[in-house]
């Protein structure tokens, strides 16, 4: 377990409301009070139960917009995400979030993204590279101090509207400068049409932005294979389907983020022994191991690599090669990559 949480992690499938902690959630809970959308009793009683189905994951997403969906909460949320994953040794974190609009609070979708923007400068455990080279956060050019490299994902929810879904996009396309590397379709996979999100990703496409599916959380053959038919650069869960489709996703080598605590505890996979991460890492499919949601399933990335170390019997040689891999699936330049490789040549000497 120490050495997992020692070994360099590159996180490419995390959620910034989904990674919310638990003491964040229960004092945002506790000033919010009860007013009749919310009643706090309830909603501790929810987040005792939290991420048991797929069901109350969405049900809890939708209190927790409620409770964060300001500009002060969603810089405190993200500073506080990103200074626990790099708490954790992750070294890259591709952090993925909805942008949202709240007329009450006056949010834009920008303004909620600049909340974001604004959370990273304040984060101060560890050094922050956000827009490339240029160190956003260094303290007195301090060699010695950790560095995370962030990069940002927008989603899109799955009940959008065509048009909504398209502003996502360009919305991504105007922070390109500022960390945003690309897109991400996410949100309740019982809801939302395919037809309706797929011009915005079409859009994405042709701007030239990398997409990221969540593909597979529930029994869809028509919408896996439109989801394959478009091709996008990654894959987030692909758990449910069936034999000829699993075959294509494997001949099409698109990479996939694996979550294994969110699919047993939303109980899409029913044991770990049947997860489909043996199969893929046996086919030598790509792939890396991600949380989804650290402070919905109460992970961290080094909790997902001990279990898959003890769940399917790799040894360190095999978990360090596994997570030095995921270099080559992020969506961040070829510049990050090379600084992203080089800490791992270095770790190598350190810790295997
Ligand atoms: P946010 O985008 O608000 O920062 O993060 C929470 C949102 O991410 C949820 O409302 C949902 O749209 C999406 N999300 C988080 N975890 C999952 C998951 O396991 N599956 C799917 N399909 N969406 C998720």
């Amino acid at each position: 377990r120490q050495w997992c949480h020692e070994l360099p992690k590159v996180e490419l499938h995390a959620h910034l409301n989904g990674s919310i902690r638990d003491s964040t959630l229960l004092e945002l809970v506790k000033n919010h009070g009860d007013n009749g959308v919310l009643i706090s009793k309830d909603v501790e009683q929810m987040i005792l139960e939290k991420g048991t189905s797929l069901r109350k994951c969405f049900e809890l997403f939708a209190v927790y917009h409620v409770l964060a969906t300001d500009h002060e909460t969603v810089k405190r949320i993200t500073k506080e995400a990103v200074e626990d994953f790099a708490a954790d040794n992750c070294i890259y974190l591709e952090l993925r979030t909805t942008p949202k609009k709240n007329e009450a609070k006056g949010m834009t979708k920008r303004s909620y993204m600049d909340a974001v923007i604004d959370g990273l400068k304040e984060v101060n455990t560890v050094d922050v590279d956000l827009y490339g080279c240029e160190l956003t956060n260094k303290k007195n050019g301090d060699r010695r101090r950790k560095k995370i490299f962030v990069r940002l994902l927008l989603s899109i929810n799955r009940s959008e509207a065509t048009s909504s879904a398209i502003g996502t996009v360009n919305l991504a396309m105007e922070m390109k400068d500022m960390g945003v590397v690309g897109i991400d379709l996410s949100g309740d996979p019982t809801v939302g049409q395919w037809d309706t999100i797929l011009p915005a990703l079409e859009h994405a496409r042709k701007l030239g932005l990398p997409v990221t599916l969540h593909c597979g959380e529930v029994r869809n053959s028509k919408e896996i294979q439109a989801m394959l038919d478009f091709n996008p650069q990654r894959l987030g869960h692909v758990c449910l389907l069936a034999e000829e489709d699993w075959e294509r996703l494997k001949s099409l080598m698109i990479p996939v983020e694996i979550c294994l605590t969110s699919n047993i505890m939303t109980q899409t996979i029913p044991l770990i022994e049947y997860h489909h991460f043996a199969d893929l890492y046996k086919s030598k499919h790509p792939l890396s191991l991600c949380t989804d949601d650290t402070g919905l399933f109460s992970t961290t990335l080094s909790n997902e690599y001990y279990k898959a170390a003890v769940s399917f019997g790799l040894g360190k040689e095999e978990m360090f090669k596994l997570a030095q891999e995921a270099v080559n699936f992020v969506f961040a330049n070829e510049d990050v990559k090379k600084h992203l490789a080089q800490n791992y040549e270095e770790a190598k000497a350190r810790i295997l």
